[in-house]
């Protein structure tokens, strides 16, 4: 029974968040920005691991990819669009409101990091350059960093700008 109400609550979720991106998005746009969170945006593996329970509120930011998303075209739309479990979306939504507050942006939360490419392929539809920031990897914790390859294989089947692990790691050791 909870997990038929647990689904239910996504599906209704992703409806929502869909027709307001089709509002959003109604007349073609020039530029979209999307920007993962976990290892790209926040610096959540470390701190995770060091902090056992912490809150997401709590994750350091990247001052580096911060500032990226500062000096975005203020003609272009911003997104992030993170895997994590939908039960985190009001914190998810806190923390973002608490770094982005002058900033027009829409989050979008899907159960997987495959799930994400639904999501992107709207966004190619409906903008003439598509930026995407996602270090696409996990098992940092582990001591071997792994990626998720499928996702990957599919992003790069897209005309979309990808920025993936390598980029991000410049722009986050400044
Ligand atoms: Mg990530």
């Amino acid at each position: 029974m909870k997990s038929l109400i647990v689904k239910l609550i996504k599906l209704f979720y992703h409806f929502i968040t869909r027709v307001k991106l089709k509002y959003k998005f109604r007349e073609s746009n020039n530029s979209t920005y999307i920007f993962d969170l976990d290892n790209t945006l926040y610096n959540t593996w470390p701190y995770l691991k060091e902090n056992k329970g912490a809150l997401y509120l709590e994750i350091p930011i990247f001052e580096g990819m911060k500032n990226v998303i500062y000096s975005l075209p203020k003609d272009s739309k911003l997104c992030f669009l993170t895997a994590r479990n939908l039960k985190f979306y009001f914190q998810t939504k806190k923390r973002l409101e608490l770094d982005f507050n002058s900033l027009d942006y829409d989050l979008i939360i899907v159960d997987n990091t495959i799930d994400k490419i639904r999501y992107l392929k709207f966004f190619v539809e409906k903008s003439d350059n598509v930026f995407y920031y996602d270090d696409l990897s996990y098992n940092h914790e582990n001591g071997t960093v792994k990626y998720y390859l499928d996702t990957i294989k599919e992003v790069e089947k897209l005309p979309v700008e990808y920025k993936g692990a390598d980029v991000i790691n410049v722009i986050n050791s400044i």
